[in-house]
């Protein structure tokens, strides 16, 4: 959060105010609408990198001129390989199972996680939710305070949906250490999870990492979209991955701008993978809470890791940021954004959009 807010929220609006005018330069010379999702994103890229050097003013202008020299350098490229890239991308959409079936699913995977919880708390937690006792009324009869029964609830709750990830998974934790660094991501207990270091098992557990995104979503239930991963290790992939998370973010309902801010966003963390690390993936997860809906993505690669996130997250940090806008543009482009990294192993962010409830 080392921002200055106001600025950077103008700059934000005014990054999204020139999607139109970008889109409209790329489309009236280019036909094929991935190319034209693709230039769109390379030009904002561009752009954002050079906005703190340039006036809020001259940002539209240079952006029309970017978005021109992009488009007529790309037709002197005769890549084909980013052309077979789209077509490989729009294969594989996954065949969803029908509502009904998903909640009665649902029912199931929660009885079996309640299951697995020790009974007071199971007991506790049905009285509760189903039965509908108050705090008051099962401190009562429990012989203790309605503070600690709702700590203790909160903290069944936690267990549960770790359980219930498990379950939905059918996967059984690898270490010791596993259940006690998701049951503090689950409970978003922060303290606990800087005594367990839980980025740094994040970054060695695959199985832990996955579950994370549910969890730090706090979203007990399946919403249906699931997820997607995406291998990265080279440029075809930055591609697959920005067509998945657009993919994803458009079954969410998110505006044409919107789509491509996210798709931008993905395309930055993914190239950082390529040219910084020697391996990574991209996860896209739909989430939901509190009734609003958006898409996580979660990025982790094995590399180098940032020796110092907070200069890593300055605009125009070169090393990290390159050409491309880097952790800062992306994270501009994102409601939520964090980085667990650990030198010599690898980095992990983790961004989240959510869909204004208006659009
Ligand atoms: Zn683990």
């Amino acid at each position: 959060m080392g921002d200055s807010p106001p600025a950077a929220q103008f700059n934000d609006q005014a990054i999204v105010d020139l999607v139109p005018m970008v889109r409209r330069v790329v489309g009236a010379r280019i036909r094929d609408p991935h190319v034209v999702d693709d230039l769109v994103q390379e030009t904002l890229t561009r752009v954002m990198a050079a906005h703190p050097r340039v006036e809020a003013e001259t940002l539209a202008p240079y952006a029309a001129v970017t978005a021109r020299n992009l488009v007529a350098s790309f037709a002197q490229r005769s890549d084909r390989a980013r052309d077979k890239a789209h077509l490989l991308a729009d294969v594989d959409l996954a065949e969803l199972p029908g509502e009904d079936l998903l909640r009665q699913e649902e029912r199931s995977l929660v009885g079996a996680a309640l299951a697995r919880l020790p009974s007071a708390e199971r007991d506790m937690l049905v009285a509760h939710e189903v039965e509908g006792q108050d705090t008051k009324t099962l401190a009562a009869s429990r012989g203790s305070s309605a503070g600690a029964v709702a700590a203790q609830l909160s903290r069944a709750r936690a267990k549960l949906r770790v359980e219930y990830l498990l379950e939905r998974e059918g996967i059984e934790p690898p270490s010791d250490r596993c259940r006690p660094v998701l049951r503090a991501l689950s409970a978003g207990d922060r303290r606990r999870q800087r005594e367990l270091d839980t980025s740094g098992h994040l970054l060695e557990c695959d199985c832990c990492l996955r579950l994370s995104v549910s969890l730090l979503e706090r979203r007990p239930a399946a919403t249906g979209a699931g997820e997607t991963r995406v291998a990265v290790t080279k440029d075809a992939d930055v591609v697959t991955a920005r067509q998945k998370g657009r993919e994803a973010a458009a079954g969410v309902g998110f505006s044409a701008t919107d789509l491509t801010l996210i798709a931008t966003a993905i395309s930055e963390i993914a190239r950082n993978i390529v040219r910084f690390a020697e391996r990574g993936e991209i996860l896209i997860t739909v989430v939901a809470e509190n009734g609003r809906h958006g898409v996580t993505i979660l990025a982790r690669d094995v590399g180098p890791g940032i020796t110092n996130v907070p200069e890593a997250m300055r605009d125009g940090y070169s090393t990290y940021a390159g050409l491309g806008l880097g952790l800062p543009g992306a994270k501009r482009l994102m409601d939520q954004f964090d980085v667990a990294t650990e030198v010599g192993k690898g980095t992990t962010v983790t961004m989240t959009k959510w869909r204004s409830r208006d659009g």
